[in-house]
């Protein structure tokens, strides 16, 4: 069942928000050589649990044990903050965050340059923001699910690149997962009509040489099959009679004005 939340309710979620939102201009100062998952992790619990009320969303969720998922390189999602993990020149990054506040969820990720990255990391990343972005756009009342996964795919193709296919995002709310799931491969049109006040947290995946992924060793990182890099954004967004509102972005910017921040 998909929950429509009140304008009040929409609110609490962009106080969740914005404390992620304040997270990553931290994080992206502090993704450099030489810093290890683990660290970054630490800073993450700390930043956020110094808000009244604030606590990382991910942490003890399934059992996952860190307060973000930090997923290198080849890794799509679900990395485990490790102090064996150190970032090297040249890596790219993936940190995926949560935040519940006084009851209500927030979830972002975005995937940071380590130093210098390659023309292909880089045009990897920019073509995973665009489509986001583009998502984004199409989140409005009256449009469906499935018109969010066809701007992704627009978005995405002709890059060469593939979406990664097994791995959706999601409603939100009160809980991190919540309906509908929101595909990012769709037909416009179909799948469940948008109506103002729902809430989705929208994240694609792309990767440069496959759509296929698989679990690592530790059961939780997901990886591309065939090990090549693999980059992730993320904004929770709301439905609203005024367009989409992105409630992890900064205050009150709503598409298409959209810029999502280096
Ligand atoms: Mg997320
Ligand atoms: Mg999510």
């Amino acid at each position: 069942m998909i929950e429509l939340k009140s304008a009040a309710e929409i609110e609490e979620m962009a106080a969740s928000g914005a404390i992620i939102h304040g997270l990553f201009a931290e994080i992206e100062r502090r993704v450099e050589p030489g810093v290890s998952t683990l660290a970054l992790d630490a800073f993450a619990e700390e930043f956020i649990r110094s808000h009244e009320g604030a606590v990382p969303l991910f942490k003890g969720q399934y059992g996952f044990p860190g307060s973000l998922c930090t997923s290198i390189n080849a890794e799509v999602v679900h990395g485990i903050p490790s102090d064996a993990r150190v970032l090297a020149e040249g890596d790219i990054i993936s940190v995926d965050v949560g935040v519940r506040r006084r009851g209500w969820c927030g979830d972002s990720a975005r995937t940071f340059a380590v130093g210098e990255v390659s023309d292909q990391a880089g045009d990897l990343m920019t073509v995973t923001k665009r489509a986001l972005a583009a998502a984004i756009k199409a989140t409005v009342a009256g449009k469906h699910v499935g018109d969010v996964g066809a701007a992704v795919e627009a978005a995405v193709h002709g890059s060469g690149f593939h979406i990664i296919r097994d791995l959706v995002g999601h409603g939100i709310g009160r809980e991190l997962h919540e309906d509908p799931q929101v595909p990012n491969r769709g037909t416009a049109g179909e799948g469940p009509l948008l109506k103002a006040g729902m809430v989705l947290a929208i994240e694609p995946m792309v990767a440069v040489g496959t759509w296929r992924i698989r679990t690592l060793e530790d059961g939780w990182t997901m990886a591309t099959a065939d090990g090549s890099l693999s980059a992730h954004f993320e904004h929770t967004v709301a439905v609203t009679d005024h367009g989409p509102r992105v409630l992890t972005g900064p205050r009150e910017r709503i598409a298409p004005a959209l810029e999502m921040g280096s």
